[in-house]
């Protein structure tokens, strides 16, 4: 006979975006809340955006006890919270909604998530970021935050990277903007990071494309240079085949996705998802 009276509700948590049936976070978060016993279950709240307002009337009355946020809510849910993290403002984007004594607040993981594969590495002098959206931000307060001095950003809309360098320019000793046709001509640094942000290489958008051509690897000598690409689907990009195959260290988007994850289960159940099973699931699950 169920129990009447459970020790703890169930606990109801999502992930806010549009669209979401390719999101690999049910299934990530609902396996991490079984094997950690949690009474609760992890969903996909699939919200165009003029369905927003109306969806975050519901968080609030349901009321849900957390959410992941993803694209395209994840700077137009920030109107519907009560407050956000100190992350979460530097970065200027949520991509976690928690509740802490009664307020709906926003936090950022990203950042967390970014910087977990790099732990142990010395920051390098010099870091080119391709890409000036989202997940460039989150990356700029993680270079930052490693007291990374120099950046370059490339990006297809300069304006856009303008005001990205704009918004960090307290951050770094320097930070300059290239246009994406020149981005060949960026001259590594002794310790040089580059770090793909943008979604060339993702699976159906332009898949076994590289941002960077083999030669531009090739001609430049590995020690104390590293290729991070944030995308994670396929596992194996050309950005990073090519960077291995010239010798440089490498790290792919997976281990960021699922310490983006890890870092939100801790904050919503105080408990730690198991990142290397984590990662062998989801690499099953992105297998072709
Ligand atoms: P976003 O806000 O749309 O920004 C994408 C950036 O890439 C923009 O600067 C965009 O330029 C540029 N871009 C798009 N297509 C391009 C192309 N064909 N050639 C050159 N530049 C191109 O997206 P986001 O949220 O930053 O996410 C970017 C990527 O990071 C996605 O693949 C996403 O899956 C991945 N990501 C991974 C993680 C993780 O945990 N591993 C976390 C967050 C994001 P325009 O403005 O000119 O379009």
């Amino acid at each position: 006979m169920p129990n009447p009276c459970p020790a703890s509700p169930e606990r109801t948590f999502g992930v806010l975006g549009h669209p979401v049936s390719h999101s690999m976070s049910p299934l990530l978060h609902s396996r991490a809340l079984a094997q950690n016993g949690v009474r609760g279950a992890y969903t996909a709240w699939d919200t165009p955006p003029d369905a927003l307002a109306a969806f975050m009337e519901a968080f609030r009355e349901t009321p849900y006890a957390g959410a992941s946020v993803t694209i395209p809510h994840k700077e137009a849910v920030i109107p519907f919270l009560d407050g956000m993290t100190d992350t979460a403002k530097t970065i200027g984007a949520v991509n976690t909604l928690f509740w802490e004594n009664g307020k709906l607040l926003g936090h950022n993981t990203d950042m967390e998530g970014f910087l977990t594969p790099l732990s142990g590495l010395d920051a390098p002098d010099d870091a080119l970021v391709l890409g000036a959206g989202g997940a460039a931000r989150a990356v700029l307060a993680g270079l930052s935050s490693l007291g990374v001095p120099h950046v370059t950003i490339t990006a297809r809309g300069l304006a856009k990277a303008e005001k990205l360098a704009a918004d960090y320019a307290a951050s770094f000793t320097s930070i300059s903007v290239l246009p994406w046709e020149k981005r060949l001509s960026v001259e590594p640094g002794a310790a040089f990071w580059v770090i793909n942000t943008t979604p060339v290489g993702m699976r159906g958008k332009a898949e076994g494309e590289s941002p960077l051509p083999e030669r531009w690897f090739a001609a430049r000598a590995p020690e104390r240079r590293l290729a991070y690409d944030l995308v994670y689907n396929p596992l194996e990009t050309a950005f990073l085949a090519l960077a291995r195959a010239a010798g440089w260290q490498s790290r792919d988007g997976l281990d960021m996705f699922v310490a983006q994850a890890a870092a939100q289960f801790r904050l919503w159940t105080g408990l730690e998802m198991d990142a290397p099973r984590a990662r062998a699931l989801l690499t099953r699950h992105l297998a072709p």
